[in-house]
Formats: C-alpha cells, sequence, structure tokens
C-alpha cells in the first residue's frame, strides 16, 4: 500500500514537474528580458554544513521561481583563508566574473561576507541591493554605509541550549564550554558569556579554550559525573588544525563521557544531544524571500532586519539513549530525529488495512450472531407452533377416530336394519305373491263361472243384467291391480336379489339378431289397439353377447313398455346396432319427454317423473324398471343413458360389450 502511495506521489511530482516545465517554456519568450540575477555570496566552503544547509535554503526558493531567476553561488572560504592577498584576489575573482553583469540582488551568508561585500561594493555591486544573513554582528545595521541593505541576523539562543541540559539532566553539576579563537569563536564567546550569569548559581560553567584537539578529546573523555558539554565553536584547534563542524563533533562525540550540547543544527545527527538549534536552512529560505520582495519593487527600507528567531528545540533519540537521558523530560514541541520507526509507523497502511478488516469480519460476525440468535429464537418458536399444531392435530385425529368408529358401528348397524328389512320384504313378498296367485286365479274362475252359469240367468231382466256387467267390471279392476301389485312385488323382488347380490343369472351367448326376432311380437302387443306405430330396425351381424336372456328381454320390455306407456301420438323405434365393437340399442319415442334436470335421477330406484305420473291416463307404474335396467346392464359390464325433449320425446340407449370369443 505504501509503494502504492508513493507510486501516485511521485506521478504527481511528476506531473506538476512537467506542468512547470509546458509553463516554463511557454513563458520564456515573453520574460526572456526580465530574468533576474543573483548572486549569493557565502562566506565560508560548501563543505560546511551551516553553509551549505545556507545555500540550499537560497536554493530552495529561488528554484521555485523557475526560469525568472538565475542564481550564482560563491564560496569566499574564509575560515580557511583570511589574509588581505587572498580577499584581494577573491575581490578580483569576481569582478572578472560578475563586474559586466547588472546584478538585482547579492545575497551574502556569514559576517565575513557581509563584511567584505560593504568593503568592496563600490566596485563590485555598485547600488545593487544587499540581503545578508547568517550575521553575529547584532550593530551591523548600525554601520554608516549600511545603506539599500536589509537581512537576517544570526542570534544563537545560548540560554535555551544550557536549559535544555538542565533539563534533561536534573542533577547537572557543570557545564563545559568549548570553544575556538576563529572570529566567529570569538563572536559566540561574546554572546555566551553575556547570558551566563543568569545560570551561575545553578550551575558551574568552564571553558575548555586553546586546546589541541586531542587535548579537547581527553578533557570531554574524562569529564566528573553530572557534566555536560556546550559545543559553542570549535574549527580551528590550538595547532592551527582546521575542522569541519561535522569533523569536530565526529571527534568529540564518540568519546565524549557527557551528553553534548549546541546552538546550531548542523551538529544534530552527528553526535550532539540536541538543544536550541539554530537552523543554516532556515537562515537561507529567509533571505531569499527577502531578496525577491527587494527584487519585486519593495524598497529596501521597508523589508525590514529581522533579528531571526529560527531557533528550534531540537533532540537526537539515539544521543538521549545513548546518555540514558529521557525522552518525557524534553521541553514541549522539541523536534526529536532518529526515533525508531515504530512498529506502527513501519506497518501503518497494513495495520490500517488489517485493522478495518478486523473491523469489518467483526461487524459481519456480529450481525451472523444476530442473524443466528433471531434464527434460534424463530426456531424455537416454529418449533413450539408446530408442537402446538401436532397437539392439535392429535386432538383431531382422535376426535376423527372416534367419529369414524361410531360411523362405522352406525353404518354397520344400518346395515344389518337394511339387511333385515330386505329379508323382511323378502318373506313379506313371498307371502303376498302366493295369496295373490290365488287371488288372481279365483278373480279368472269367477268372471268365467259368473258369465257362464248365472249372466245368462239374467237376460231380460234389465236391472240385474246391468248388475250383472257391473259385477264384471269390478272383477276385471281386481283383476287389473292384482296383475300390478304382482309386477310391484316382481320388480321389487328383483331389485332386492340383485342389490343384494342373489340374483341367479343364467348367462347364455346370445344372438342379438335372434333374440330380437323372438321379441317383436311381445313388443307389438304393447300398440295393440294403439296409434302409436312402432318400428323396429335390428342390423345384421350384430355382435353377440354373454348374458341372461330374460334379463336383457327385462330390460328391452321395460324400454319398449315406458315408450308405449308415455307416448300418445307419433311413433316408438326400436334400433339394434353395432357401435365400437359393442351392441348398442335404442328405443327412442314421440312421447311426452322428461325435464333434463331429472333425466339423472329417473334411474334411481323409486323415482318416478311428477309430470308423467300426474296423468291419470297412464298405468302406473313402480318407479323401479329403469333402476332394474340399469342394475342389469352394468352387471353385463355396459352403461345405459337417457336424452330428452320435453314435449318432442325421449330417447334411451344401452350398450353391451360383446362376447369374448
Ligand atoms: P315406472 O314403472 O314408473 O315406469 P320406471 O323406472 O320404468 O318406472 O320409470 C321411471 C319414470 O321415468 C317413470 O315413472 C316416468 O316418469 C319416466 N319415464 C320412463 N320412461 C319414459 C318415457 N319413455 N317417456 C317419458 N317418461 C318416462
Amino acid at each position: 500500500m505504501r509503494g502504492a502511495f508513493h507510486r501516485i506521489f511521485k506521478l504527481g511530482l511528476i506531473g506538476v514537474a512537467l506542468l512547470a516545465c509546458v509553463w516554463s517554456l511557454a513563458a520564456t519568450p515573453v520574460r526572456a528580458q526580465q530574468v533576474k540575477r543573483v548572486l549569493l555570496l557565502n562566506a565560508y566552503s560548501h563543505d560546511l554544513s551551516w553553509t551549505a544547509d545556507i545555500t540550499r535554503g537560497v536554493q530552495e526558493v529561488m528554484s521555485g521561481q523557475g526560469a525568472s531567476v538565475k542564481l550564482s553561488v560563491e564560496f569566499m572560504d574564509t575560515k580557511n583563508y583570511f589574509s588581505p592577498e587572498y580577499l584581494a584576489m577573491v575581490e578580483e575573482q569576481l569582478r572578472l566574473k560578475y563586474g559586466h553583469i547588472k546584478l538585482d540582488a547579492v545575497i551574502t551568508s556569514d559576517d565575513n561576507a557581509i563584511n567584505f561585500a560593504l568593503q568592496n561594493r563600490a566596485r563590485l555591486f555598485g547600488n545593487t541591493p544587499i540581503i545578508f544573513c547568517g550575521v553575529n554582528n547584532l550593530d551591523l545595521p548600525k554601520r554608516d554605509d549600511f545603506k539599500n541593505i536589509t537581512g537576517v541576523l544570526e542570534s544563537p539562543d545560548v540560554g535555551g541550549s544550557i536549559e535544555a541540559a538542565m533539563r534533561l539532566q536534573p542533577g547537572l553539576k557543570t557545564i563545559y564550554l568549548v570553544m575556538d579563537s576563529t572570529t566567529t569563536g570569538a563572536m559566540n564567546k561574546g554572546l555566551t558569556q553575556a547570558v551566563l550569569p543568569k545560570y551561575e548559581d545553578k550551575v558551574g560553567f568552564v571553558w575548555l579554550e586553546n586546546l589541541s584537539m586531542s587535548e579537547l578529546k581527553g578533557k570531554v573523555s574524562s569529564l566528573p559525573p553530572d557534566s555536560a558539554v556546550l559545543l559553542v565553536t570549535f574549527n580551528r584547534d590550538r595547532l592551527g588544525q582546521w575542522f569541519t563542524f561535522e569533523e569536530c563533533i565526529a571527534e568529540l562525540s564518540p568519546v565524549s563521557n557527557s551528553p553534548i550540547y549546541s546552538m546550531w543544527d548542523f551538529y544534530l545527527g552527528h553526535g550532539i544531544v540536541g538543544g536550541m538549534l539554530t537552523s543554516g536552512r532556515y537562515q537561507g529560505v529567509t533571505a531569499a524571500n527577502m531578496a525577491l520582495e527587494v527584487m519585486s519593487g519593495t524598497p529596501t527600507g521597508e523589508v525590514p532586519v529581522t533579528i531571526q528567531k529560527a531557533n528550534r528545540y531540537m533532540f537526537d533519540y539515539a544521543m538521549l539513549t545513548r546518555y540514558g537521558l529521557y525522552r518525557d523530560m524534553l521541553p514541549e514541541g522539541s523536534i526529536l530525529i532518529n526515533v525508531p520507526e515504530s512498529l506502527y509507523d513501519k506497518y501503518k497502511y497494513e495495520l490500517w488495512f488489517v485493522s478495518g478488516i478486523i473491523v469489518l469480519l467483526s461487524v459481519a460476525i456480529i450481525a451472523l450472531l444476530a442473524n443466528i440468535r433471531a434464527r434460534k429464537k424463530a426456531e424455537g418458536e416454529l418449533e413450539e407452533l408446530n408442537k402446538y399444531q401436532e397437539t392439535l392435530i392429535e386432538q383431531r385425529t382422535e376426535e376423527l377416530t372416534l367419529r369414524s368408529r361410531e360411523l362405522e358401528l352406525a353404518n354397520y348397524e344400518l346395515k344389518k336394519l337394511d339387511s333385515l328389512k330386505t329379508a323382511v320384504l323378502n318373506t313379506v313378498s313371498h307371502d303376498l305373491r302366493t295369496p295373490l296367485t290365488a287371488v288372481l286365479g279365483f278373480c279368472k274362475i269367477i268372471d268365467r263361472d259368473f258369465k257362464r252359469f248365472f249372466l245368462p240367468l239374467c237376460h231380460g231382466a234389465d236391472d240385474l243384467e246391468g248388475r250383472g256387467e257391473r259385477i264384471r267390471g269390478n272383477l276385471t279392476i281386481i283383476e287389473k291391480e292384482g296383475e300390478r301389485l304382482t309386477r310391484l312385488i316382481n320388480d321389487f323382488l328383483d331389485l332386492s336379489k340383485i342389490e343384494s347380490g342373489s340374483m341367479g343369472w343364467n348367462d347364455q351367448m346370445l344372438e342379438p339378431t335372434t333374440l330380437f326376432k323372438d321379441a317383436i311380437p311381445v313388443f307389438q302387443g304393447y300398440f295393440t289397439g294403439s296409434e302409436v306405430g312402432l318400428s323396429v330396425q335390428v342390423d345384421d351381424g350384430l355382435p353377440r353377447v354373454l348374458a341372461d336372456p330374460d334379463r336383457l328381454l327385462q330390460v328391452l320390455n321395460n324400454l319398449v313398455g315406458n315408450a308405449a306407456k308415455f307416448t300418445h301420438a307419433g311413433k316408438v323405434s326400436i334400433e339394434a346396432v353395432e357401435a365400437n365393437g359393442c351392441l348398442q340399442v335404442t328405443v327412442a319415442d314421440t312421447g311426452v319427454g322428461i325435464p333434463t334436470e331429472e333425466l339423472e335421477d329417473i334411474f334411481e330406484k323409486f323415482y318416478q317423473v311428477a309430470q308423467s305420473t300426474s296423468d291419470t291416463e297412464i298405468c302406473r307404474g313402480s318407479g323401479m324398471g329403469l333402476a332394474i335396467s340399469k342394475h342389469i346392464v352394468e352387471h353385463y359390464g355396459g352403461s345405459i343413458r337417457a336424452d330428452s325433449t320435453p314435449e318432442r320425446g325421449s330417447r334411451f340407449t344401452f350398450t353391451l360389450p360383446p362376447a369374448a370369443n
């Protein structure tokens, strides 16, 4: 992730750089004549980190101006060379290099440079504005020749560093002040001496000066406990040997048994613990910004000289650790370098990523747990509901079983009663048939004898003759009703037998054609003396059927009898054909017809259509004929149905399956 971040950052920088290039290229022709020339004149060498830092600060600001400013940098190296001859040579060199150029601003760093610039100003820079920095001489602005000049004074905060040492080392007894005899050293000594009285009642001060490097090293390596070293300035030792700031601290730090403090940030990171440090880079940045302001047209007098307080509490974590000093004791707002990257810093993005995932997973787990809980609750509720329903079903089942048993019992009782009824009716019917036969027989004998022996005697006596005829009429009624009663009893017995399964079926292989041929005279008998005509059409080669001929004739008689009974005009037709391999017989009439809603019911036993039975002309039937016919047809695997149009006639059709070969 960090790699990706860096890549995006780099791409961003490249983009910005490209834009800057495009912008500057576009701007070049217009601004060619407006390029400002700036000279940075450093008093010291570029290998002096203080000077290097100032230069870096100036370059940072100027490079921000793109092509509109051209910066030239010179290093006078006056720490190493300071003779009048050398300075004259420097002056000559600068004159050769910049004499023909109109400079827009001259920036100087450190006291030697501003002093040199002012001394040679007329010949080198004319009235070009001068902006100084890193100048310790706070009285510089009081000079008579201080004209068209502004800049940054350097004011190291010695007191701040002493306080830092006292704070970090609570038992501190002595501070050893390291000092050389260079111009800067002498100046810094003055600054230091000025602040010491403020602290002398709390801590002792010992000057380490006029020493060779090895003598100094010997001293700092054997300081008594509760000591501290304040490195003020040490660039040239007693023997005249030159040391850069880094070389100096690199010599002292490894051997010093006490923490070393200072007032400049170029020592930081090379062996000092820290202190209230002055920053060369910031001096450079500030001076460069002032130069830009002046070059933009602001009169130098309106850009005030600043005593730069670019001092910050800065410390080296590695040195704190080395001398057992506590980080917690650092002054508030301190900058700390060399802090080992914490695990958090090192794996910040990974940590956030993993934490994010953990949070997401936790949320997911919580959601799942909540879901599981809700589901368990729902399952519990469902289980309870199931139990309740099961109990309910069990209860209902028990009730149903009870009812079913009761029904079975009732059914059993009913069946018993039914068979008892059938048995009783059978017996009664049988018993009725015998006396009825006798009644009918005697009726016939009485009629015959009465006609033969008594009626002739009444001849001549009108009164008696009339009575005699009435007696004969009554006998005929008794006979007819007796016959009807016999039919009724027969029908009833047949139906009972069929329903109880006790009917004897005398099955034979029947040729329908023969059966019809024999039955036609009987059918014609129904129409004797009637205006209704009978037509019979029996196809040849009808399928043979296996059935009791008497029962089949019973069906045909019933259908033809009904047709004759309910038809007063028109005709009745009997038709026997083969349909789908079956024997199909149709008896159609042009009689009174049957209401459509009653067509289904007429096959029920004892059912009679009210309209037809209300006709007093029609001989009343039993309401069992069609029920018996249906039973017979269905017994042989056939079916029977009725179609009718009221007032237009009826049509009864039954089919019987062919006998198997
Ligand atoms: P029934 O002995 O009364 O004729 P059926 O069972 O044979 O008894 O017939 C039942 C009833 O069906 C009859 O009473 C009659 O109302 C009606 N029915 C039967 N055949 C015909 C027909 N061809 N025309 C009109 N009505 C008929």
